[in-house]
């Protein structure tokens, strides 16, 4: 059998364990890999052919020493062309042309709802696997890259903190997780962060603000509230202006990790669960599944259907966002 494996989307610490586990799965049970290089941009390009730029056959050695590295030896990518039916018949025309019989795509929530809409023209099997800081794929307890990108951003808030203290500041800090508060709230517990401002919930600066004013009243020095990026809320920079309006006793900062949080040398977590996940997509292709994602639930390998998600978004837990308000008292 040949396997074709590709990493896209935003990248994400781990996928090259997850590319590696591939890889010396599949030849341990004596079939063949092809990496497709660029995601989905590479595959649905015009006549992909099998060269060392676009598509070739991974041997073992080929993914030596990657496991301890962060993005991807594959390359990534977001391609809008993919999200039409004619880019997508153009990805489905070249893995017939490659030969490719099964495909393993690794990437976030984007990535598998390409994976889902590709399962519904070809007739190869695939097998996702979950890569993405913002741990925000259904059917899986946590994402590939998701431990390091918390630890990443709890490294950054404990020197602020030592700032924030000294100068008896708040200090704003921006995470990425346009849609899910996930990173955030994780991150926050973790530092030991006063609050979290998270997509799922409306900010309520005023409530803010008077939280920092009793708890100042307690004794508090310094305050640090983790805040998701962008969307409709605005992010770390709009939030201090509305702090400061509704009259914040302590003078606010705002910093945004940014780009800072994707990168950087796997943690323990991330390199096993992207090697247990990539071992399983290959093995449940043998088994025969297809349309599904590779996850882990309660410690246990699962597969679910990639239709999945696409309908669901994947629920904050509730027991964690009430253990970090106990913890602001
Ligand atoms: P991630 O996989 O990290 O969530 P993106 O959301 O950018 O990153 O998705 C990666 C790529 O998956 C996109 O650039 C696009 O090519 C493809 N994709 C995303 N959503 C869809 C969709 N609904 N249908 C088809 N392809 C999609």
């Amino acid at each position: 059998m040949r396997i074709g494996v590709l990493c896209s989307g935003g990248d994400a610490p781990g996928m090259n364990a997850c590319l590696r586990a591939v890889v010396r799965s599949a030849i341990s049970a004596g079939h063949d890999v092809i990496g497709l290089r660029h995601g989905y941009q590479g595959l649905s390009q015009e006549g992909l052919v099998n060269d060392s730029e676009s598509a070739w056959t991974l041997d073992a050695r080929s993914v030596a020493h990657i496991v301890q590295h962060g993005g991807t030896m594959l390359h990534s990518s977001r391609c809008q062309s993919f999200a039409s039916q004619a880019g997508r018949e153009r990805a489905a025309e070249n893995l017939r042309r490659l030969g490719i019989d099964a495909l393993i795509p690794i990437g976030g929530d984007g990535t598998l709802r390409g994976a889902a809409e590709l399962a519904a023209i070809w007739t190869g099997q695939i097998i996702g696997c979950p890569a993405t800081i913002d741990n925000d794929v259904i059917g899986t307890d946590f994402t590939i890259g998701f431990s390091t990108a918390v630890e990443t951003a709890v490294n950054c808030i404990d020197k602020l903190r030592d700032t924030a203290e000294s100068h008896q500041r708040l200090f704003l800090v921006e995470v990425m997780g346009r849609h899910s508060g996930y990173l955030a709230l994780y991150t926050a517990v973790a530092a030991g962060a006063e609050v979290a401002c998270v997509p799922e919930v409306p900010v309520d600066a005023k409530a803010i603000v008077e939280l920092v004013s009793e708890l100042k009243r307690r004794g508090k020095q310094s305050f640090i509230v983790v805040v998701s990026e962008g969307g409709e809320q605005g992010g770390a920079a709009a939030l201090s202006r509305q702090l400061e309006q509704a009259g914040c006793e302590f003078p606010t900062r705002s910093v945004a990790l940014g780009h800072i949080q994707r990168g950087g040398t796997p943690t323990p977590a991330d390199r096993i669960l992207g090697t247990q996940l990539g071992d399983f997509a290959v093995q449940s292709i043998l088994d025969g599944a297809t349309g599904m994602m590779a996850g882990q639930i309660d410690g246990e390998l699962v597969l679910s259907p990639l239709a999945r998600s696409i309908e669901e978004h994947k629920p904050l837990p509730n027991d964690l966002v009430e253990l970090l308000r106990r913890m602001s008292c």
